[in-house]
């Protein structure tokens, strides 16, 4: 589904990743652990396509709702619309702007980016409902504005609705679990099987720690280290790292 092959990115002339290769099948769910800096981050900006992250080599084919595509050519809004998700580790906040005009905007972008009909005022707001209730996510901080004076864990929540809503193919999440106390870190695990786990998805979990991986079950787990992938193996690699450390295990 995600086919990352030789992947080299830098920014402002400094190369980051370093001939990192890895591919998901549908139905995957890959835990990508790191030490600080490894260039976690800069691949899921990579695959989105941030702005100043310049891809020198490799290619990302992406098996999205219209095929398989080059994703590295796409515009970050017709990634969106292939059905690719990114969710980020430092969420920005929208001030006059609600989370239910932030999500109905960015659900009907997409469809009219993929030739569907927007949905009314009373469809969407039925959606969001069931989205914002399977996350319990109350909605009158539905109708704040986006993220503005949320906490860690309701930014993290309210991330999880928008992923429900836009009902992605694959979601990129870096590090989803950080600043989550214990209850929201079961939420949030619970929304992320509710939301990606099904065969025709697929998922890439970044996270620290490895007690977000004991409510999503990883399939597979991979060290990123200096740029590329040093090292691949099932949960029980996600548990020898919080015991062992990185440089250990990635020896
Ligand atoms: P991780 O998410 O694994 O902690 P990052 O992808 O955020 O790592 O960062 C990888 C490396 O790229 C780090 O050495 C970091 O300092 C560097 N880096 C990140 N963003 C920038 C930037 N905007 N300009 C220059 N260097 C950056
Ligand atoms: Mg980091
Ligand atoms: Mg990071």
């Amino acid at each position: 589904m995600l086919k990352i092959d030789n992947l080299h990115a830098e920014i402002g002339g400094t190369e980051i990743l370093k001939g990192l290769s890895l591919t998901v099948n549908a139905g995957e769910i890959h835990a990508i652990m790191g030490p600080n800096g490894a260039g976690k981050s800069t691949l899921s900006y990579v695959l989105g396509g941030r702005p100043g992250y310049e891809v020198t080599g490799g290619s990302v084919q992406f098996a999205g709702r219209d095929g398989t595509c080059d994703l590295l050519a796409l515009a970050p809004h017709e990634r969106a619309a292939a059905g690719l998700f990114l969710g980020f580790q430092y969420p920005v906040e929208i001030p006059g702007v609600s989370n239910l005009q932030f999500l109905r905007e960015s659900l009907n972008a997409q469809r009219r980016g993929r030739g569907e009909e927007p949905l009314s005022g009373g469809e969407f707001l039925k959606l969001a409902r069931e989205k914002a209730g399977l996350l319990k996510m109350d909605m009158d901080m539905m109708k704040r504005a986006v993220n503005v004076g949320f906490s860690g864990g309701e930014k993290k929540r309210a991330e999880m609705v928008q992923m429900g809503i836009l009902d992605p193919l694959f979601a990129v999440l870096d590090e989803t679990d950080s600043g989550l106390d214990i209850d929201a870190l079961r939420v949030v695990g619970d929304g992320i099987n509710a939301i990606m786990r099904d065969p025709a998805k697929g998922v890439l979990l970044i996270t620290h720690y490895q007690r977000l991986l004991d409510y999503v079950k990883p399939d597979y787990v991979h060290v990123l280290a200096q740029g590329r992938i040093m090292k691949t193996g099932g949960p029980e690699l996600a548990h020898r790292l919080e015991n062992e450390g990185y440089e250990v295990v990635a020896a």
